[in-house]
This record gives structure tokens, C-alpha cells and sequence, in this order.
């Protein structure tokens, strides 16, 4: 558990991503009485097998579903960004966007996606997790980075903590075994992206939950890398 207090802003590429890497330690966080915002980058509109679904459609389903989940996990706010699913990169306008967010919320803790896996990844998960870490450090602490946040009252801010969910190597571990239901009714309110009923679904993440939960000598866990920026 980490020994920060404050605010924590979630950044995640997709609707679904936040619950599924770290739906029970936000509801901790929030148990716990800090404030919980989430930025989701995409719209995810391509989120679909489904060929009768139109992108736009689609679009409006998944922001309805995350709205419903966060509220399910007691998250304060989600800032939708609504960048084109798949078509995250690393620019200056996106990393503005995080920036800003950053400033806005000053959060002591940011969590996103580990960007750092080998060969296989999802793109978008890549540029949220490394364009998140260059927005955290050094962009969101230099005032003469983006000078113009200044006119909107926007003030630099130093994050202290960065974790990156489902990394390869977790260095940091919470106990969900409290929230892991609120985690499992959260993730099944993303209706659109549930492939498997949910108990065979509920069955496949409680595996996973306890064999992290192995490593930290608890029940059921979710893994973190983290990142201390400031002490
Ligand atoms: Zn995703």
C-alpha cells in the first residue's frame, strides 16, 4: 500500500481498462477517503465484434457503460478525451491534454497502463502508459512547459507517485480481497466488452487476483509497478 494521500488520477486508454487493471484498488482509495478521477483517452469505438454496431454507436455505449462503472467504484469524475480508438500518439497535443489534466486535478498519485511490454501490446495502451509518464515528468512540472495552461489558471504540479497497472515485474501490491465484488460489478458494467458470462469471467479474475494475492501474502491482489518521483 502506498503512503501517499491525495488525490489519485487513473489515465487509461479505453472504457474498461481502469477496472479491469485496478477496479479494486480504486475502490479502496475511495473506502479510504481519497478522491478518485479518471481520464479515458479513447472513445473506443472500435471495441466491437459486433458488425451491426456503427462506431458512433458504439462510441455512445461505452462512455454510458464507464459512467455506470465509475460510479460503482465511487470515482469523482471521468474525463472522457474521446481521442479515436487505435489512434493514440505520441504528440504534443496529446501529451497537452494530459498535462492538463494533471495541473487541473493535482494528484499525488497517477496511475496508468505499464506501456513496457515486449513484442505484443496494444498501441494505444503503449502511447497512454509512456505519453502519461512524460506528461507526469518533466511536462506538468515546468511552468514554461505548455505556458499557455497559465492563462486558463492552471499552475505546474509535481505528481509524487506514479503506478503502472499489470506490469511484468509488480513491485507494489494492494489487497482487493474487501473490494474484489465491487471490482467484478464495475468490470460487468462495460456490458459491451464481456465476452464470457460472468461467472466463468468473475472465476478467471478472482485466478488471477489470488495468484498476485500469492506474492503479497494476501487472498486476492492487484500488482503495481511504482514509480517515486518525489518524496
Ligand atoms: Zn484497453
Amino acid at each position: 500500500m502506498s503512503e501517499s494521500d491525495g488525490t489519485v488520477l487513473v489515465i487509461t486508454p479505453h472504457p474498461d481498462d481502469a477496472e479491469g487493471g485496478a477496479g479494486g484498488s480504486i475502490a479502496k482509495w475511495v473506502k479510504e477517503g481519497r478522491k478518485v478521477v479518471l481520464v479515458v483517452c479513447t472513445n473506443g469505438d472500435k471495441g466491437t465484434s459486433d458488425r451491426t454496431l456503427t462506431p458512433k454507436r458504439l462510441a455512445e455505449i461505452r462512455e454510458k457503460e464507464q459512467a455506470e462503472a465509475a460510479k460503482v467504484l465511487g470515482i469523482a469524475e471521468v474525463v472522457y478525451l474521446r481521442q479515436p480508438d487505435q489512434g493514440l500518439e505520441d504528440t504534443a497535443e496529446f501529451r497537452e491534454k494530459l498535462v492538463r489534466q494533471i495541473r487541473k486535478h493535482a494528484p499525488s498519485t497517477v496511475v496508468t497502463v505499464d506501456p513496457d511490454r515486449p513484442y505484443i501490446r496494444h498501441r494505444d495502451h503503449y502511447m497512454c502508459g509512456r505519453v502519461t509518464l512524460d506528461a507526469v515528468f518533466p511536462y506538468s512540472r515546468d511552468h514554461l512547459a505548455f505556458p499557455e495552461h497559465g492563462e486558463d489558471g492552471l499552475e505546474p504540479h509535481k505528481v509524487r507517485e506514479v503506478l503502472l497497472f499489470r506490469p511484468e515485474d509488480p513491485d507494489m501490491y494492494i489487497d482487493i480481497t474487501e473490494t474484489f465484488d465491487l471490482k467484478m460489478d464495475a468490470l460487468y458494467r462495460h456490458a459491451s466488452q464481456m465476452g464470457s458470462p460472468r461467472e466463468v469471467g468473475e472465476q478467471r479474475s478472482r485466478d488471477r487476483a489470488a495468484e498476485v494475492g500469492k506474492q503479497a501474502g494476501v487472498e486476492l491482489a492487484e500488482g503495481f509497478k511504482r514509480i517515486e518521483i518525489w518524496r
